[in-house]
């Protein structure tokens, strides 16, 4: 099945007591029984809903999984999949990442035992001097936040199958559109749904996909015992907007094209951050596993004072200032004050982002008028 059919049919079947064709909300917290024990198969909604049912079933088709779970956040996901691990564990992490995830690992789980190293890499091969026997999972992200590096899925995947480690793969900016981790050899995939799986800016979620029956049961069971799940209503949120996933992300990737040229072509602008430039570092690697280079652009002015880019930040109307991205509305955002506050200065000017740094989400408004717009903050 071709990918715009699949998204608009995935996990949708009619509901069998009413035939209504959209999925119905069930807001409710328990299931009657008909004696101790019968039931039919839902007891209490923690651990089985209707509705997040149907949007694990759409999670699946669309990263061509066998299995998805909904978490109650991003980060509730990436919580869920630490939690696999023991104290004494130890986890190969990129060191250009999302800040919370750099923070729950840092701040929460490094106090349980587990140890956490960063490596760069651009170069699959990097991560194999942090490979010994205590190492249990591999956690990347690509394209990386904020600074779009691409990391070769396929060859991390070799690495970590020879060491006999789980490799996950945050895939929140990529989006099942344009890049799939599982078929490139992936043990899960993590999402932030808040991005562009929603695509609205109106709900915070997460999912975990995966192929591995052993997996799911290990991340079920941490998932109705930890009890981070969504409510039906997200849940229906986010099946409504896995419908327009692809042509949204179809207006992401042609608006985010135009812009990064106009950046690279404004004499304001010293360096542009997006994958899809030829001269892009790891180009060859996107274009091999991913279908499109999306919207998310960072850059840096000419002017690098943090003065100056503060003032364009604050200059924008059509690009709000706000953390997120993924939505239809584009969003100007300052990585250093504001996603990744949570990351100490000399850690992130070590790994290349400055205090200077824009980072834009592109929205699928109309690009003229969202070049019009930054052409005028940036002045
Ligand atoms: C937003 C985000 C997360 C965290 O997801 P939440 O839904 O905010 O908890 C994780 N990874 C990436 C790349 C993100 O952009």
């Amino acid at each position: 099945m071709k990918i715009a059919t699949k998204f608009i049919h995935a996990g949708a079947e009619p509901d069998p007591s009413t035939g209504a064709i959209m999925t119905p909300i069930f807001q409710t917290s328990t299931y009657v029984q008909s004696a101790p024990g019968v039931n039919k198969g839902f007891e209490y909604a923690r651990s089985q809903n209707p509705t997040r049912f149907a949007l694990e079933r759409a999670y699946a088709q669309i990263e061509n999984a066998k299995h998805a779970l909904a978490f109650s956040s991003g980060v509730a996901a990436t919580d869920a999949v630490i939690k696999l691990l023991q104290p004494g564990d130890e986890v190969i992490a990129g060191n250009d990442m999302y800040g919370g995830t750099y923070r729950l690992f840092t701040k929460i789980f490094e106090k349980f035992g587990i140890k956490f190293h960063y490596a760069n890499m651009q170069d699959a091969a990097n991560i194999k001097t942090y490979i010994n026997k205590q190492t249990k999972l591999i956690w990347a992200e690509t394209p990386t936040n904020p600074l779009m590096n691409i990391v070769d899925i396929k060859a991390l995947a070799a690495i970590s199958k020879e060491a006999g480690v789980l490799l996950c793969v945050d895939n929140t900016f990529a989006s099942p559109y344009l890049q799939n981790p599982l078929d490139l050899g992936a043990d899960i995939v993590m999402h932030s749904a808040t991005k562009y799986l929603g695509g609205h800016s109106d709900v915070i979620q997460g999912a975990l996909m995966m192929n591995s029956d052993e997996l799911v049961q290990q991340l079920y069971f941490i998932q109705k015992s930890c009890g981070a799940v969504p409510g039906p209503q997200d849940c229906f949120l986010v099946l409504r907007g896995i419908k327009t996933l692809h042509v949204r992300m179809q207006r992401h990737c042609e608006n985010g094209e135009k812009i990064a040229h106009w950046l690279r072509n404004n004499p304001k602008i010293a360096k542009v951050y997006w994958p899809g430039f030829t001269d892009h570092p790891n180009h060859n690697i996107a274009q091999q596993q991913m279908r499109g280079y999306g919207g998310m652009i960072s850059f840096e002015l000419k002017d690098n004072s943090v003065e100056e880019a503060k003032r364009v930040l604050s200059s924008t109307h059509l690009f709000s200032l706000a953390e997120s991205l993924g939505g239809v509305e584009s969003l100007i955002n300052h990585p250093a004050s504001m996603t990744h506050a949570s990351i100490p200065r000399e850690e992130r000017i070590k790994n290349g982002l400055s205090d200077s740094l824009i980072r834009l989400s592109v929205g699928i408004e109309d690009a003229d008028d969202l070049i019009d717009d930054l052409n005028k903050a940036i002045g």
